[in-house]
């Protein structure tokens, strides 16, 4: 790390004009957190719980599963962990639960898989609330989301899952839960999505996937896959502008918030909080600490006029080169 940036780890992710826009971290694995933590990160803002899943040969028990999440609180408190509840098919699947399909990203995926199998979304809440016992610094975020009745359905299982735990006899607030905005279905659902909640937050790697119709993970439509397509902007911006209207907060987790580009556009179409691997936070609350909220305010206003995604991002690296 470059020493510059280390300098800053305990300065606020600030702009010039006095902005201020909290930085988080996407996790997987206990050191992920640590070193993230290490970087000044505010809090988590995308913790992919498929990953411990992942290093086991079954599915952990609550025991297991509470003593992996206490520690991702632990080494957080009191700032907020933002758990993911299980995003499992696509092109992620468990060797001890594989799922065969044509078209696994249009398939049975996240909270469709949970939903389908609610032994194993409460045993999950139950784990993450009985971990957040005392520290309090839980927050639940649903993956996959497409329509309102899923939120519903997820929520009545939040709360019958608290209501257990409860009379286990742990005595745990109930966390904040939101969801992830990454079916192009929910860009326009904001409003009613948004009035079930207590957050959005937006995954832009699946949002790109699924608005460009192409896969995130093949090589030969790699070119094809881009963040700054002007649709995909179009669609964070009027996420944003849609979640300011009814007063709910609205992040990004997907890997355009840790590219500085990405980044000060993000800031400026009012996202509240970036969230990004840790190693992109150095970089990012430099590039924040070197612009104001109106200069970016003005480059979206000029970005959001062109038609190209490979002009879009050199004209906003050469605004950056100059701003220095
Ligand atoms: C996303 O889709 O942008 C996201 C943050 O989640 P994942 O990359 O785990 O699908
Ligand atoms: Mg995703």
């Amino acid at each position: 790390l470059n020493k510059d940036l280390e300098c800053l780890r305990d300065e606020p992710a600030i702009t010039l004009d006095g902005y201020r826009i909290p930085l988080w971290v996407n996790t997987g694995l206990i050191t992920d957190a640590v070193r993230s933590r290490d970087r000044g990160a505010e809090g988590v803002g995308l913790y992919r719980t498929e990953v411990p899943f992942m290093m086991k040969d079954r599915f952990p028990s609550e025991k297991e599963q509470t003593e992996i999440y206490r520690q991702q609180l632990e080494t957080f408190a009191p700032n907020p962990v933002t758990m993911r509840t299980l995003d499992i098919g696509g092109d992620k699947s468990l060797p001890y639960f594989p799922i065969k399909e044509d078209n696994p990203f249009l398939g049975w995926r996240g909270i469709r898989v949970t939903l389908d199998h609610p032994e194993l979304f409460l045993l999950q809440i139950k784990s993450m609330l009985k971990a957040s016992v005392g520290l309090n610094n839980l927050r639940i975020m649903l993956p996959m989301i497409t329509s309102v009745g899923e939120v519903d359905e997820a929520l009545h299982l939040i709360y019958r899952a608290h209501a257990e735990v409860e009379e286990a006899g742990h005595k745990v607030k109930m966390p904040q839960v939101g969801v992830m905005i990454e079916v192009p279905a929910s860009v326009y659902q904001i409003s009613d999505l948004g009035q079930r909640v207590d957050f959005l937050s937006v995954g832009s790697n699946d949002l790109t996937q699924y608005l460009l119709a192409v896969d995130r993970n093949n090589p030969r439509v790699a070119d094809l896959y881009n963040s700054f397509h002007p649709a995909v902007l179009t669609a964070l911006y009027k996420i944003a502008q849609d979640a300011k209207a009814i007063n709910k907060p609205v992040s990004i987790c997907g890997e355009l918030a840790g590219n500085p580009a990405g980044a000060v556009l993000l800031m400026a179409m009012g996202y509240e909080m970036l969230s990004m691997n840790s190693s992109n936070l150095p970089k990012v609350k430099s590039v924040i600490r070197g612009v104001t909220q109106v200069w970016a305010q003005e480059l979206l206003a000029e970005v959001m006029q062109l038609e190209n995604a490979q002009v879009i991002t050199a004209t906003v690296e050469l605004a950056l080169e100059k701003v220095g």
